[in-house]
């Protein structure tokens, strides 16, 4: 009888956004002490999305979703020169907007979105982005995880925004371990000296994106490794596929 080749494993992939593997929870001092580790390495940490002002990091964000900042950044660039302001995006409206955000995902929503938090803008707030959650999550588009972003980076508000990196670290090193993302974005503000909250989304977006990836941590070259709790810390660089093969062979 055949046999059917076993399904890969999850845990091959160290943890997805959705299901990542969860280490012990850090104790307090042990948390501080992985995000100095990283205030260290990186002083001044600053979002990788273009913007010059509220109005453009709010749609830069609400642009985001699904999408890489190198990509929102280059549709960003057309898009803002056409319309800096609620009133020039409303001018601009949906097909116009659509023209410059194509390369994007989910385009079509997105301009939607663009078109109509700008009308409410103007209807509602004389055109500026208001500093208050209840006002930025009423917005068409915005959600929690944007209102924080635009609250932090925007107006220096303790918020901090966890997306799949954050909600990976969170639970991977043992950071902030929790089954919804509201639940490690709690346990973040809660764990962050309030002087690094600001900072700490950075720090750990960053970290996530370059260094504490999603198929396999680079734990080797990690700054914070000594107070990471996952178990299966990757400690030299995997070799690409087929380097094995090729090195037996004598290739080159
Ligand atoms: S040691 Fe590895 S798993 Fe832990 S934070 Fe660093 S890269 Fe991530």
């Amino acid at each position: 009888m055949a046999v059917s080749p076993k399904p890969l494993r999850k845990a091959a992939l160290h943890g997805s956004a959705a299901t990542p593997r969860r280490a012990r929870r850090m104790s307090a001092a042990q948390a501080e002490a992985f995000l100095r580790a990283l205030a260290a390495a990186n002083p001044t940490p600053k979002t990788e999305l273009a913007f010059s002002d509220p109005y453009t990091l709010l749609v830069a964000v609400a642009l985001s979703a699904q999408a890489t900042d190198v990509s929102v950044n280059r549709a960003t660039v057309g898009l803002f020169a056409a319309a800096p302001d609620p009133a020039a995006m409303v001018a601009l409206g949906e097909e116009g907007v659509a023209a410059h955000i194509r390369t994007i995902g989910l385009w079509r929503t997105k301009a939607k979105n663009v078109v109509a938090l700008s009308a409410q803008l103007l209807e509602r707030h004389a055109g500026q982005v208001p500093n208050d959650r209840a006002a930025l999550e009423a917005l068409p588009g915005v959600g929690r995880k944007t209102a924080n972003v635009v609250l932090s980076v925007a107006f220096g508000e303790a918020a901090m925004a966890v997306d799949t990196h954050i909600f990976r670290l969170g639970n991977r090193t043992g950071l902030a371990p929790g089954k919804t993302v509201r639940a490690v974005e709690d346990l973040l503000m809660a764990r962050c000296p309030p002087e690094l909250i600001g900072p700490a989304h950075h720090w750990l977006i960053l970290h996530g994106r370059y260094v504490c990836k999603a198929r396999a941590p680079e734990c080797w070259r990690c700054v914070a490794m000594a107070f990471c709790n996952y178990t299966d810390k990757v400690l030299a660089p995997l070799s690409p596929p087929g380097a094995t093969r090729e090195a037996a062979a004598g290739g080159q």
